[in-house]
């Protein structure tokens, strides 16, 4: 399932290039929302995460430090993004765990996610961390460092998801008669269609009735007529990441109808459906490479 051919060398494999890079981004993100007045999410570690990868040498991790402020498509509008994203699915996961009586959380494609660092898990909970090898030992030391204590047992576990990774969970201690709750964020259209697919039917597999899902999907059905999108370009142009590069422009599988064929619940909302929620975030604008993000969240029923 692996294509090794582009994007599986060792120089890729961590957060100095490839798709890797990319968690950094999303760090330098939550840095700047963290020092927001209006913030909407709060994660003190990100911008150690910057500040420590030579990649991102030179970002910004204030709202200070970004010329234009706001209109700065890349820190302003998708940090933005990032930002109101990371708040939606923070609340997502403590409503899973408190309300549900859910205890292990899964996060697929965590990156530089540090949720199990800084949200507060009811007693008992276990964040299971899959990224891959590089990307976690960066994380790690970049959080030793920092002698950061993790408020749940953590278990990171380096895999490929274009691999076979569904035997990793229940080999760490994931127990798939428990209910869980999953978090893909920012992940799938990096993935060919085939490991989407996989990954979803794993979760399924893995799920007792009571488990909850949220994923992030694209639904462009032609990804490169947003080449020249203010959020691309500036992308592409002023920290030299070009994501249309590095995402699979594969046809995608319909994941929610896929889950909904399964018995799951689904509710499908853009970004600004929760935007308007808070009254604050970005909003739809011309050429908007958003315009196809969808925030999915699915729950399998109990029996
Ligand atoms: N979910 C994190 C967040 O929102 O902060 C990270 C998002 S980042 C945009 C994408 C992450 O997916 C990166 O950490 C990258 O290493 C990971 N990723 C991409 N392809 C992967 C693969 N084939 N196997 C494991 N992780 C992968």
């Amino acid at each position: 399932m692996v294509d090794t051919a582009r994007r599986n060398t060792g120089a890729e494999g961590g957060v100095a290039g490839g798709v890797g890079v990319t968690a950094l981004l999303v760090a330098a993100a939550r840095a700047i929302e963290t020092h927001r007045p209006d913030s909407l999410a709060q994660d003190a570690y990100a911008e150690h995460f910057v500040l420590a990868a030579p990649a991102s040498e030179g970002w910004p991790v204030r709202p200070r430090e970004v010329p234009g402020g706001d209109r700065d498509p890349l820190w302003g509008r998708f940090a933005r993004y990032f930002g109101l994203r990371t708040r939606v699915l923070d609340d997502f996961l403590l409503r899973s765990v408190h309300a549900g009586n859910v205890r292990q959380v899964v996060l697929l494609g965590a990156g530089l996610d540090a949720r199990a660092f800084r949200l507060d898990w009811p007693p008992g909970c276990v964040v299971f961390e899959i990224d891959r090898g590089e990307v976690l030992a960066f994380k790690h030391q970049v959080l030793d460092g920092l002698s950061a204590a993790p408020k749940a047992a953590r278990v990171p576990l380096p895999m490929d998801l274009r691999a076979d990774w569904a035997g990793a969970l229940p080999g760490a201690g994931f127990d798939p008669a428990a209910p869980s709750v999953w978090l893909v964020e920012g992940l799938l259209f990096y993935l060919p269609p085939a490991a989407e697919t996989y990954l979803i039917d794993t979760v399924d597999r893995l799920s007792s009735g009571g488990s909850a899902l949220a994923f992030e999907a694209k639904l462009e059905k032609d990804l490169l007529a947003y080449r020249d999108s203010p959020l691309y370009t500036s992308t592409r142009e002023q920290i030299g990441i070009d994501l249309l590069d590095l995402f699979d422009l594969a046809p995608r599988p319909d994941s929610a109808g896929r889950l909904a064929d399964g018995g799951w619940s689904t509710a499908v909302h853009t970004p600004f459906d929760f935007t308007h929620r808070h009254g604050r975030g970005p909003l739809p604008e011309e050429n908007d490479a958003l315009a196809g993000n969808r925030w999915v969240f699915a729950e399998k029923p109990r029996p």
